[in-house]
């Protein structure tokens, strides 16, 4: 059963096409991911569905409200939090719910018990009395992901929700995400451009300048689109020659070899057959880093952009 259907999306901004014909199914109660480098229109895509932005062409449903018709129901589907926050900054994060509390017609009570999940949840308490401009990163965005979870949605869409925080509060906010995963069935749509955020993902969709180029399990992508590698630091030049003698394909790496692999057993077998001619050698497995560059032959962390571990 799917929650969101999302068939031939197209935007296109003044002079940039930034969603080209994007089709995907998020199915209920799963972890989704769309992972991408920054502008490959994510965020776009996002904003669309959650009925902040017109789409140009294609047809979005959510949980069978059909967007540009049942937009209301749509808005009470999905809890989103977005890169930025959209909390009033000189109110309460109290405040700030209760506001929210009556967009959505709860009352009192249901207000206090909704406050009371999100304490023993991400510890609120600690901080919801003061103005959102006085909080942290991270307990700002916990703050907007009580808003966003306010009015117990069925979808929580999550728009690269690590994004801009330091390495303590990524972790706490990531482990928070993983508990609301596990004790709850809602669904989770993630899109992030961190390859450590989608490992646990039931299915990633891999966008790329508008398209999405693969899906799959982060698993099943790892084992279609990369190769566990033997890296070799050799004696001398005889190895290079051994390995041509037997047509076994490599490249050079900082001195090193590198011999793409079926399976770590034909690293192994190859490493014992020229164990004369180096010094060292390792297996390393593939990851997800392999997998999106031999997908889109991209660097999913572009030059300056923070690493998370
Ligand atoms: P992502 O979330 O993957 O980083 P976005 O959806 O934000 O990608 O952006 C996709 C492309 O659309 C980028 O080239 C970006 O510069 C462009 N874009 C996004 N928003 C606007 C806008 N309001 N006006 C013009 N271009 C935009």
């Amino acid at each position: 059963m799917h929650i969101i259907r999302v068939k031939d999306l197209r935007k296109k901004y003044e002079n940039v096409e930034a969603v080209k014909g994007v089709s995907f199914d998020v199915r209920n109660g799963t972890f989704f991911a769309l992972l991408g480098q920054n502008g490959a229109g994510k965020s776009t895509t996002i904003e669309i569905i959650a009925t902040l932005k017109s789409k140009n062409e294609g047809e979005v449903i959510v949980d069978g409200a059909v967007l540009g018709k049942d937009d209301d129901a749509i808005r009470k589907t999905l809890g989103v939090v977005f890169q930025y926050s959209v909390l009033d900054k000189e109110l309460t994060v109290r405040e700030n719910l209760a506001i929210r509390a009556g967009f959505y017609n709860m009352d009192k009570e249901r207000l206090r018990t909704r406050i009371e999940t999100f304490s023993s949840l991400m510890d609120i308490d600690a901080f919801i009395d003061r103005r959102v401009k006085t909080l942290s990163g991270g307990e700002r965005r916990k703050a907007d992901l009580a808003r966003a979870l306010l009015h117990s949605p069925k979808v929580l869409i999550l728009d690269e929700p690590t994004t801009g925080l330091d390495p303590k509060s990524r972790k706490d906010l990531w482990e928070l995400i993983q508990t609301i995963k596990t004790e709850t069935d809602m669904t989770i749509f993630l899109t992030t451009h961190y390859m450590e955020e989608v490992l646990d993902a039931d299915h990633v969709v891999i966008l790329d300048e508008g398209l999405v180029k693969a899906e799959d399990s982060a698993e099943n992508l790892r084992l279609k689109h990369a190769s566990d590698t033997l890296r070799i630091v050799p004696k001398d030049a005889r190895l290079s020659q051994a390995l041509k003698d037997e047509g076994i394909p490599f490249t050079w790496k900082n001195s090193i070899v590198m011999v793409p692999l079926k399976d770590a057993f034909e690293g192994l077998s190859i490493a014992t057959r020229h164990k004369a001619h180096f010094e060292s050698f390792e297996i390393v497995k593939a990851n997800m880093d392999d997998v999106f560059l031999n997908i889109t032959g991209k660097e999913l962390l572009e030059n300056g952009t923070e690493n998370p571990r």
